[in-house]
C-alpha cells in the first residue's frame, strides 16, 4: 500500500520539465542561473586535489560547524554548541525530512500554514503523523486565532517558514510576539522554523528564531547554503536546535545519510571566510525592482514580495483560466514558466496567482518581462 497515495510529483519537477520541453523562460523552480562566484569555485578547484574525499565526522566538518556557530552569533547573538546543537544536511529538504521523522508519530497533529512549502505534509504523512493545515491571513500574514482553534493534546509541533515561500511575506515583531504569547500554554508543542531565506529580506529585517529565547528552546531552525551562496545544486543545509533535540535528530540523521559530502562541506567552510551575507539581500532587491519594474506595463497585478527571490502575481486581468492552466498556457503559448500557487494549499485554493522567481540574470528578467507584458 502506497504511502503517499495522493502525492502527485512536486510541481517543481513538473514545470521544469515543461519549460525544457517547450523552451521557456524558466522562471518556476527557485534557483538562480546566474554565474557562481569565481571564488567559490577557485577554492572548489584548489581543493579537490586536497585530502577532502572521504567521510566527513557524522555531524559535519568541524571546521564548518565552528564558521556556523560563529554566523550564528554574529547574525542572531545567540551561541550554539559546535558538538551538540547544530548538523549539517543534505539541503533543508532532508534536515526537515529528518526533524519530522525524528519527532512525529502515529498520531501526532503538525500545523502547517497554508499556502505552504511542498515537502512539509508528505513528510508528515510518512512519520504517520496529520497534516492540520491552517490557511494565512489574505495578506499572508499568520493568523493565531485559527492556529489557537487548530491546537488540541495530539498537537506536537507548528511548521513556520519565514521569509515564505511562495509568498515573500516576512514575519513581524508582532507576529513573534503573538506566537510566543500563545505557546506560552502549550509547552509540548515544537516548533520547525525553516528560515531557508534568511538572508534575502527587502522590507523590513528577517527576525530569526535563533533571537527569540522564549522559542528557541523548543525549535529547530533549518538553513541552507543552497539558497544562501546560490548553489542549490550542492544541497548542503544544517539545522539549530538544542541539544535535547539535535541528539533525536542525530539518531535517524546517522541512518538516512550519515555524513553530507566532503568537498561541498570544506569549500564551503572556506568559503564562509570571504562571502558576507549582507550583499545577498542587496543583490536581490535590484532584481526584485527591476523585474517590478519591467512588468508595469503589464496586466498582472504585482503582489507585496518581502523576502525570498519570489514575485506573486494576480493574473485576474489577463484570463480565466485556473491557475495551473494558465500556468500551462503560459508556458505552450507565451514561453514562460511560473508556479501556480493553488498547488500549495491543501484545497487547492485558486485565487488566480502565480509564482516567479527573480534570482535569474538581468538579460533573463527583460526576455521574460518582454514576453509577459505581450499578454
Ligand atoms: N524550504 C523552503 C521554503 C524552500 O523553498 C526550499 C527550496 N530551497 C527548501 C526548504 C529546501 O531547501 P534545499 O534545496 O536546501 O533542500
Ligand atoms: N525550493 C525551490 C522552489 O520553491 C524548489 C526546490 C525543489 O525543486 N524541490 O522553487
Amino acid at each position: 500500500m502506497s504511502k503517499l497515495p495522493n502525492t502527485p510529483a512536486s510541481i517543481f519537477s513538473v514545470m521544469s520539465k515543461l519549460a525544457n520541453q517547450h523552451k521557456a523562460i524558466n522562471l518556476s523552480q527557485g534557483f538562480p542561473n546566474f554565474d557562481v562566484d569565481s571564488r567559490l569555485l577557485e577554492i572548489s578547484t584548489r581543493l579537490l586535489n586536497e585530502n577532502v574525499h572521504q567521510y566527513t565526522p557524522m555531524a559535519g566538518v568541524p571546521s564548518l560547524l565552528n564558521k556556523i556557530a560563529l554566523l550564528t552569533e554574529k547574525g542572531y547573538q545567540r551561541k550554539i554548541d559546535t558538538s551538540s546543537e547544530v548538523l549539517i544536511t543534505t539541503g533543508a529538504t532532508q534536515g526537515i525530512y529528518t526533524v519530522i521523522t525524528a519527532f512525529i508519530n502515529s498520531g501526532d497533529e503538525v500545523i502547517i500554514l497554508d499556502p505552504s512549502y511542498d515537502s512539509y505534509e508528505p513528510s508528515v504523512m510518512v512519520a504517520g503523523g496529520k497534516p492540520i493545515r491552517i490557511s494565512l491571513n489574505e495578506d499572508y500574514s499568520p493568523n493565531f486565532n485559527r492556529i489557537a482553534s487548530a491546537i488540541t493534546v495530539n498537537t506536537k509541533m507548528i511548521i513556520v517558514n519565514n521569509p515564505h515561500n511562495p509568498t515573500g511575506k516576512i514575519w513581524t515583531e508582532q507576529d513573534f510576539e503573538d506566537f510566543e504569547t500563545l505557546l506560552e500554554k502549550y509547552p509540548q508543542i515544537l516548533i520547525l522554523s525553516d528560515e531557508v531565506y534568511e538572508y534575502i529580506s527587502f522590507k523590513h529585517p528577517h527576525i530569526s528564531v535563533n533571537t527569540r529565547p522564549k522559542l528557541r528552546d523548543r525549535a529547530i531552525i533549518a538553513s541552507s547554503f543552497g539558497k544562501s551562496l546560490h548553489v542549490t545544486g550542492w544541497k548542503v543545509g544544517y539545522l539549530i536546535a538544542p541539544e535535547h533535540l539535535m541528539s533525536e535528530i542525530k539518531k535517524i540523521h546517522q541512518f538516512l545519510v550519515f555524513s553530507v559530502n566532503s568537498i561541498s562541506q570544506h569549500v564551503i567552510s572556506e568559503y564562509l571566510d570571504i562571502v558576507d551575507f549582507s550583499e545577498v539581500s542587496q543583490m536581490y532587491q535590484k532584481k526584485r525592482l527591476l523585474f517590478q519594474d519591467l512588468l508595469k506595463g503589464s496586466k498582472f497585478e504585482i503582489l507585496p514580495s518581502e523576502g525570498t527571490y519570489f514575485q506573486v502575481v494576480n493574473y485576474s486581468e489577463v484570463s480565466n483560466k485556473n491557475d495551473m492552466d494558465f500556468a500551462t498556457e503560459l508556458i505552450t503559448k507565451y514561453g514562460v514558466a511560473a508556479i501556480p500557487i493553488s498547488v500549495f494549499y491543501e484545497d487547492g485554493t485558486d485565487k488566480k496567482m502565480l509564482r516567479f522567481c527573480f534570482a535569474k540574470t538581468d538579460e533573463t528578467l527583460i526576455a521574460a518581462a518582454e514576453k509577459l507584458i505581450t499578454i
